[in-house]
């Protein structure tokens, strides 16, 4: 399944054009090129000798989205018959289509959101073919063809989101790929449930690289108290061989927030840790905060907190203006509904540990649109351990010793949920 013959050439039209040009024929090839240019259709590089009127043309191609969704569309001038696979190692999703002229600008087809590589070109004799290349675990939500009302074309759209390793390799084992046949691929719709009786945590140490977080008074720097903290937590988890730890990140290193809650997902993590240690104006402000994601804030500091948060990727010079969804989109769905149960429940075993050894803010436990807790299947609470903006706290937060201990807390804390929703306990 994972050796596949030639996928198409790298933005490429058809090759399969005459060798040798006469300097009549390049005079007709410059004739049509300027009827076309002012008719506003580019498929300049046509040159093939083959019936044109029976053969598919693609004229746009769109792309949009981010690490966790990602759609595609492209315009055919007439109705496109198509079949798509996925392939592991690397991930990829492949279009099958009969002979396709692909006539949309080049730079228009550039990966983004989930893919990292998309190709196209000619296949075979009346074969042509779109390999797009993953950044990781891949489903297709959504592929089927629109025509479109106006001017009598067709679009193919593909809704592409993040999945688990899990979850694709059910999907890769469960397609049944006759490579020579274009039927439509079979698109299972069951989830697989987990096998193992393993625990995965996914812990996410805020910010990083370019986006250094919050700035205490005495210079400490959020992103390197989270990225401690963080793996000070993975440390003492791991003493429990029954748990795996994933690190949304371990250097110090830019991650976006959509990318942090992908690899989450990827793991098909049992629960979601942010950690933070943020600042606000109010400088007597100190102690811990457990978030967890709401379309309605829970009071303005949270409010304030989660457009700061959300800021991140902002920071780092990433466009969020071609973003599919919000937080109320996510906050629509039924798993999230689901989910939001078990945060709440992660979210009270946090403070239930802190309480007596951390200090906490009043009404420790509030809730805001986070964007990094928008896994809809992974219970997420975000930890604000607390805040650089206060100075006895920002001592606390740079003291390694104090960091263990509340790393020990969270043991303690996620031990709870476990038993909890579970059933096991260690
Ligand atoms: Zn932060």
């Amino acid at each position: 399944m994972n050796t596949l013959a030639p996928t198409g050439t790298k933005h490429s039209t058809d090759l399969s054009g005459p060798t040798s040009v006469s300097l009549r024929t390049i005079a007709m090839v410059v004739m049509l090129f300027t009827v076309l240019l002012s008719t506003g259709i580019s498929c300049a590089e046509d040159k093939s000798d083959s019936s044109a009127e029976d053969r598919l043309v693609a004229f746009e191609f769109r792309i949009a989205g981010d690490e966790l969704r990602t759609r595609i569309v492209m315009e055919f001038e007439s109705k496109p018959d198509f079949s798509y696979h996925l392939l592991a190692t690397p991930h990829r999703l492949v279009v099958d289509l009969p002979e396709t002229h692909f006539g949309f600008p080049e730079k228009t087809a550039k990966a983004r959101g989930l893919l990292s590589d998309i190709r196209y070109g000619a296949m075979a004799p009346g074969r042509s073919r779109i390999v797009f290349t993953a950044i990781g675990p891949v489903k297709s939500e959504m592929a089927e063809v629109k025509k479109n009302d106006a001017d009598g074309t067709y679009r193919l759209v593909f809704d592409l989101a993040a999945t688990s390793d899990q979850e694709f390799a059910s999907l890769v084992g469960q397609q049944r790929w006759d490579p020579s046949s274009s039927d439509e691929a079979t698109k299972p719709q069951n989830k697989p449930a987990k096998s193992d009786k393993s625990f995965t945590v996914a812990i996410d140490p805020g910010h990083g690289g370019i986006d250094t977080g919050a700035k205490g008074r005495n210079g400490a720097q959020e992103k390197d108290i989270t990225l401690a903290v963080g793996l000070a937590l993975k440390t003492a988890l791991e003493r429990d061989t029954d748990i795996h730890v994933v690190l949304t990140r371990d250097a110090d290193a830019f991650v976006s927030l959509s990318e942090r809650v992908r690899r989450a997902r990827q793991h098909s993590a049992d629960m979601f840790v942010s950690i933070h240690a943020d600042s606000i104006r109010v400088k007597g402000v100190r102690g811990a905060t457990v978030y967890t994601l709401s379309e309605k804030a829970s009071d303005q500091m949270a409010h304030q907190l989660a457009a700061q948060e959300n800021r991140s990727d902002l920071i780092a010079g990433l466009s969020l203006e071609d973003e599919p969804d919000t937080v109320a989109d996510i906050l629509i769905d039924l798993t999230r509904r689901e989910t939001q149960v078990f945060s709440d429940s992660l979210a009270g075993a946090v403070i239930g540990a802190f309480d007596g050894s951390v200090k906490l803010i009043n009404n420790p436990h509030r809730s805001a649109g986070f964007r990094v807790l928008r896994a809809p299947e992974v219970p997420s609470v975000l930890v604000e351990l607390g805040y650089l903006s206060n100075i006895e706290d920002e001592k606390l937060l740079s003291d390694p010793k104090w960091r263990e201990r509340t790393a020990e807390l969270l043991v303690t804390a996620i031990g709870a949920y476990r038993k909890k929703v579970t059933g096991v306990s260690n």
